[in-house]
């Protein structure tokens, strides 16, 4: 119910952008509006989670900053997410960090190309957005799929991650399913409505788009001309 809400509500705003003729340097407020519908749904739910949790599944995660096992996970994403990392990158890192992650997202584009999600988790590939204290260096901006993930078991993740070469289904990690299905449905409703508008809304690895929109500015305007820009 909730994901379908969310689901909804991101893709009627996202036609109603779409539709007004948006320009490239407009293309990131897409995800941030489809991230702040879906961070709205989940803040209204902080009451009843604390007064009757059961009603609404809750149960509380255990994810904390710096704990990052998840991130080493293939993350889906939409074009519109990964322009609005390299929009927050560009603005606000220097120079010199950005070289450095070119560098890190060369070498980890490199080894996930071709890969699938269970033999990319296998292959250990750490998200090159972490920081050096193991926290997201784009928390703020992050991808809708990103704060989908949770988990109710810290040692479960831990436990999935010395054995990565066990099937997603077989980890035992169980989530939050509110937290998950209302990010889920808001990704849902921004790729359908993308979609809709005959332009590129799926991009199975975040490492390999933004490695690609990262070099390349022009890409944005591209895309929004319904070209086919990301591999
Ligand atoms: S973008 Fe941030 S939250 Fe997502 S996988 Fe990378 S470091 Fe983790």
């Amino acid at each position: 119910m909730l994901r379908a809400k969310a689901w909804r509500a991101v893709r009627v705003a996202t036609e109603s952008r779409l539709s007004g003729g948006p320009s490239p340097e407009e293309l990131p407020r897409l995800a941030q509006e489809a991230a702040q519908l879906a961070e709205t749904a989940l803040a209204s739910l902080a009451p009843r989670a604390i007064e009757d949790p059961r009603a609404i599944g809750w149960q509380v995660p255990n994810c904390r900053p710096g704990c990052h096992f998840c991130c080493y996970e293939q993350v889906n994403v939409t074009p519109p997410e990964v322009f609005s990392l390299a929009d927050h990158i560009r603005a606000n890192w220097s120079e010199g960090r950005i070289r450095s992650l070119r560098k890190k997202l060369t070498a980890a584009a490199s080894l996930s190309r071709g890969l699938d999600h269970e033999a990319y988790f296998a292959a250990r590939i750490r998200c090159p957005l972490l920081d050096s204290e193991d926290r997201c260096s784009v928390y703020a901006v992050r991808p809708l799929m990103c704060r989908a993930y949770n988990s109710l078991d810290v040692a479960a993740c831990e436990r999935a991650a010395k054995n990565p070469s066990k099937p997603a289904h077989q980890r035992g990690v169980r989530t939050n399913g509110t937290i998950h299905g209302i990010m889920d449905g808001a990704f849902g409703g921004l790729k359908e409505a993308l979609g809709k508008s005959g332009r590129q809304e799926f991009l199975p690895n975040l490492v390999v788009a933004l490695h690609q929109a990262l070099d390349n500015p022009e890409l944005q305007r591209r895309w929004l001309a319904g070209k086919q820009v990301f591999q």
